[in-house]
């Protein structure tokens, strides 16, 4: 069995050269928002995409591989980005 993942970055490099991050998922931390329109989490075990609308919860079971995963364990997209107004 291999261990979770801890983060995981997709990188698209184009013909001309170009860098583009087009996915960058980090582990969930105290500062983690779900925002009004929601956060995508992966599961750290099969890596399968799910969109929660809070972090008030300690542990979520994934819904394809059944595993139980704690908070600070799921991926969150860094890149689904939802800002506070000032
Ligand atoms: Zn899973």
């Amino acid at each position: 069995m291999t261990p979770p993942i801890t983060s995981q970055k997709h990188i698209v490099v184009s013909p001309e050269g170009g860098i583009k991050i087009t996915e960058h998922f980090d582990q969930i931390n105290g500062r983690t928002r779900a925002g009004k329109n929601g956060k995508q989490v992966m599961c750290p075990v099969c890596q399968c995409k799910n969109r929660v609308y809070h972090f008030s919860w300690s542990s979520m079971t994934c819904t394809s591989c059944k595993s139980d995963v704690e908070k600070e364990k799921w991926l969150v997209d860094q890149l689904d980005t939802w800002r506070t107004p000032r």
